[in-house]
């Protein structure tokens, strides 16, 4: 398994804006500058390395971005994304996080659900959240208890049963 680093070395690599431009090219910057001004980013997780946000536009996208030795590896669930594209939505998401993880404002604590409401933009600059008190959930729970919440979870995603039934199939591990 690759070795997965810290989210700091990814805010490192995100805050060259210079490399983010070329990766994605002048004119998916320029829409993916636009997506952050806007507040498109909705939400930012970050766990085991990983980042996760939710992109808000004509339709909801998952962005995820990680470091994988000391390449930065991403995903995006749009079309744009799935040709392994470095697409508007992950412009967006490197905006909004660095913004997000620079500010003094915002620390990191996932018990904090107050939200900054930002009166110019008319709504909440998304804080990043961790996935702590989840895994200390997930890792006191009985396996039976397990099974029914993933159960519950591929009941209500489409995106997780299409997950689960590829596993169950050993076509993912
Ligand atoms: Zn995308």
């Amino acid at each position: 398994m690759a070795k997965r680093l810290m989210p700091e070395k990814l805010l490192q690599s995100l805050r060259d804006e210079k490399r983010l431009r070329e990766l994605a090219g002048a004119k998916s910057y320029e829409r993916g500058e636009g997506y952050y001004e806007q507040g498109a980013v909705r939400s930012l997780v970050t766990h085991a390395g990983k980042l996760a946000a939710r992109v808000e536009g004509t339709e909801d996208y998952t962005v995820v971005m990680w470091m994988e030795n000391d390449v930065l590896r991403f995903t995006c669930s749009c079309p744009v994304g799935e040709r392994e594209e470095f697409c508007k939505h992950c412009v967006a998401t490197a905006l909004t996080y660095i913004e997000a993880a620079t500010s003094p404002a915002t620390p990191e604590d996932e018990d904090d659900d107050e939200e900054d409401f930002d009166d110019e933009l008319g709504y909440a600059r998304p804080k990043v959240q961790t996935l702590n008190a989840v895994q200390s959930y997930l890792a006191s729970c009985r396996k039976e208890q397990l099974v029914e919440l993933l159960l519950d979870v591929a009941l209500q995603s489409d995106e997780w049963r299409a997950r689960l039934k590829r596993k169950a199939c050993g076509r993912e591990r």
